[in-house]
């Protein structure tokens, strides 16, 4: 297939003649152990239908079991968001055919969700706070998946053949539906995405799941429509299906102002459909006609009876809730002394965490802060990996700090054993033994060291003897260099005072 070519808007024309609206459907894969409605494993990455039970694969007279603990996460993610919580809520059937789905409809909530009218207040790269109200949260399975073959693209059209895999046929879901998001002007394709990102950072500290783009398990549908500067109704929205990274989600909402700009301006008509994008250009490219709510012909589903959250069961799931990530923050820049721009730094570098866990095997903050933004930043962006993904551990990490604070390191020798780490060399001590990075502690040989460099440079010593003792930086540097450096630099210029005294 040849890329499709598209005729695009400039980004600073669009804004100027449109107003972006969005809404941001994200469904997150809760990390049960089984499945919504069956005793099947929930487990990721199994040989293909080795997850499938009577239940997920629709066969006759098979009855769905609620999951207690599915409902638990889904109340967990609408107190966290801030939503009310149903005290009686509802399954429906939401019918259709597609071969990854056995019993063709999928069960779900339709007009009676479990949470519904809650906000996530994001803050952009800036600091500017953005609050994102949330429509509705709620229940539902996943479909199974299909591999195609035989195409160029992986997708359906020209496959020669497709398989179906029904493990994940059932898994839990959450779909949590954004209100309609206005006023976000050129910042759109922003709030999307940090929007995005608050929700992953949410779920995952909530641990109903590990939210992870990568793999599926969270996944976010971006709608987009643009109207006239002025004018008050939506326009016609498009709906780009799957996105399956940060980067993307801003990517695919920027790239549908620029598409969508270029059709209006030009006297069309945006078609109401899903898109796809591709990570590969970053456009989008047609789906399908999108289909309303009454297509899907859905009905209360006469197998579950309605899900009962009382307030007494509501308030003990509160009571477990952890520490919101955002307060988390505030609390930890107030402990660490920070200012809003520092921390914002740190968080937009990916480096928060990093250095909190660093902190918390025994490091002192202001050491793994230093660590993390500088030294290993940098190696970051020479491998072109975002910080996170660098090979080494906050527990690797707070390792070479101590040794460097028990003077078995230096600094220098410290970036070596980081290095080795990172290189795949092995753990922190591993790498210290094989590459010999200890600091060198025989005395006689960093005595002859200091004899020499001294010998070598009488005219600082003179300068010494006359009073200036601050000349020994060369001294030092001769030491270190001559046992490649892994002298302990106090103990050297503890040397240098005892031989000139
Ligand atoms: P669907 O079932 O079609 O996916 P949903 O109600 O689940 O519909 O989600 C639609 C999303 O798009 C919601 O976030 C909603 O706020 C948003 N939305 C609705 N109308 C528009 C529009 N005209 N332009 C942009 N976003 C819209
Ligand atoms: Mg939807």
């Amino acid at each position: 297939m040849t890329a499709a070519t598209f005729d695009l808007m400039d980004y600073d024309e669009v804004l100027e003649k449109y107003d972006p609206v969005m809404g941001l459907e994200v469904h997150v894969e809760l990390s049960t152990n089984t499945k919504m409605f069956s005793a099947s494993s929930a487990n990721f990455g199994d040989e293909p239908n080795s997850n499938v039970d009577p239940v997920s694969l629709g066969l006759p007279g098979a009855l769905p079991v609620v999951n207690a603990k599915g409902v638990e996460y889904a109340i967990k993610i609408g107190l966290a968001l801030n939503c009310s919580i149903a005290e009686s809520s509802r399954f429906a059937r939401k019918n259709y055919f597609y071969p990854d789905q056995p019993k063709n409809y999928q069960i779900s909530q339709y007009d009676e969700p479990i949470a519904y009218d809650g906000y996530l207040d994001v803050v952009l790269e800036d600091g500017t706070e953005w609050r994102v109200e949330v429509e509705r949260a709620h229940m539902e399975e996943d479909t199974g998946k299909l591999t195609h073959l035989g195409g160029a693209t992986g997708r359906i059209h020209g496959a020669t053949a497709s398989l179906v895999d029904c493990n994940r046929a059932g898994i839990p879901l959450i779909e949590i539906v954004t209100k309609p998001i206005e006023g976000a002007g050129a910042r759109a394709p922003e709030v999307a995405k940090a929007y995005v990102a608050a929700l992953r950072e949410l779920v995952a500290a909530l641990g109903v799941s590990d939210a992870r783009m990568d793999q599926g398990s969270m996944r976010c549908d971006a709608n987009l429509s643009l109207r006239p500067i002025g004018q008050k109704e939506f326009g016609t929205r498009t709906e780009t299906k799957n996105i399956n990274s940060l980067r993307s989600v801003e990517q695919a909402i920027h790239f549908e102002m620029q598409r969508q700009a270029a059709i209006l301006a030009d006297g069309g008509t945006i078609d109401m459909e899903t898109r796809h994008y591709q990570e590969s250009d970053g456009t989008t490219s047609k789906g399908r006609p999108k289909e309303t709510a009454e297509d899907y012909r859905y009905f209360n589903d006469p197998d579950l009876p309605p899900v009962f959250a009382p307030a007494e069961w509501v308030e003990e799931i509160r009571a477990t809730l952890p520490e919101m990530p955002w307060l988390r923050r505030a609390r930890i820049q107030e402990e660490w002394g920070m200012k809003d721009e520092e921390m914002r730094d740190l968080v937009n570098a990916g480096a928060l965490d990093l250095i909190i866990e660093t902190a918390e095997h025994g490091a002192s903050a202001d050491e793994a802060r230093s660590w993390w933004v500088s030294y290993l930043s940098g190696k970051a962006n020479e491998a072109g990996v975002p910080l996170a993904e660098l090979s080494i551990t906050p527990e690797q990490v707070a390792r070479i700090i101590a040794l460097i604070g028990e003077g078995k390191l230096t600094t220098k020798l410290g970036r070596q054993a980081a290095d080795g780490v990172i290189a795949g060399e092995g753990n922190v001590d591993k790498v210290i033994a094989d590459r010999g990075l200890e600091v060198v502690r025989d005395d006689g040989a960093i005595e002859a060291a200091v004899d020499e460099a001294l010998a070598a440079n009488p005219d600082i010593v003179e300068k010494y003897r006359a009073g200036n003792t601050k000349v020994t930086g060369a001294i030092v540097g001769a030491v270190m260099k001559a046992t490649k450096g892994k002298a302990d630099p106090a103990q050297v210029n503890q040397l240098i005072a005892k031989k000139l005294a």
